[in-house]
């Protein structure tokens, strides 16, 4: 049995090849990349769609929004093409003033809700980025029961993720586990079978990295994770490998 990762953009390195060959060595063996915008998308399924170790994701992320109304037509035509996509991500909302610019947060929330609808019909479940919008996300997830998913790079609290929990919901646990008591207690609390790990690389470094491959992070969040829980490395990979075929179907 290998490691995970079930959210990474390594299409983003200079050398993917290389990082997955060395996390390979490391005993990472599959990587679930979650899509941004349609060239994205375009790029990754020719360029990975072929390589057994990986597995494909394609949505409209909430940073890359055209100032439009939402069109789905281009993601319908990916999931034609490439019917072993495993999921609809990474979707969501992002109500976060930082310096990327956005688009507006109503607009924000009719891809998001159209993308819902889409993983309604299609019965594929979502990986979805919230940030500073956990109230919003919850609310409209609501009109879409049946829709599961993983809410990537969970931040906590604990009482934030009960909510996704209750519904049937996994959490993503990335790097921020190694910098935020908060969130080493959310994820310490929950239920071992809602969790799944995660780096986002390269966009989510540890503080101190121990190596310049952003693949390798995901060893250092499942030790700092394994002592949180004090359970042992075996256990939390045979969990969260369990984790990630329970949520994604088609993996
Ligand atoms: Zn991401």
């Amino acid at each position: 049995m290998t490691w995970i990762d079930a959210h990474c953009h390594p299409d983003a390195l200079s050398d993917p090849d290389g990082a997955f060959s060395e996390a390979q060595a490391a005993g990472i063996g599959q990587w679930i990349l979650p899509g941004t915008e349609p060239q994205q998308w375009r790029a990754a399924g020719q360029r990975f769609s072929s390589d057994s170790r990986i597995r494909l994701a394609f949505g409209h992320h909430p940073w890359f929004l055209p100032n439009s109304e939402p069109d789905l037509s281009a993601l319908q035509a990916m999931l034609s093409d490439y019917p072993p996509c495993i999921a609809l991500g990474e979707i969501g909302l992002d109500f976060h003033q930082g310096k990327t610019p956005k688009a507006a947060p109503e607009l924000q929330e009719r891809w998001f809700e159209a993308q819902l609808a889409m993983a309604a019909e299609h019965r594929l479940p979502v990986i979805v980025h919230a940030v500073k919008a956990h109230d919003r996300v919850l609310a409209l997830l609501k009109h879409y029961p049946d829709v599961r998913g993983v809410v990537h790079a969970f931040l906590g609290p604990y009482q934030q993720a009960r909510a996704y929990l209750d519904k049937g919901w996994y959490l993503g646990c990335g790097s921020l586990i190694l910098k935020s008591a908060k969130t080493r207690e959310a994820f310490a609390q929950m239920p071992v079978d809602r969790i799944l790990l995660e780096t986002d690389a390269p966009d989510m470094r540890p503080m101190q990295p121990q190596h310049t491959n952003p693949l390798l992070d995901l060893l250092q969040t499942a030790d700092c994770l394994a002592q949180a829980r004090s359970i042992s490395l075996a256990i939390l990979m045979a969990h969260t490998s369990a984790n990630v075929r329970q949520l994604f179907q088609k993996f």
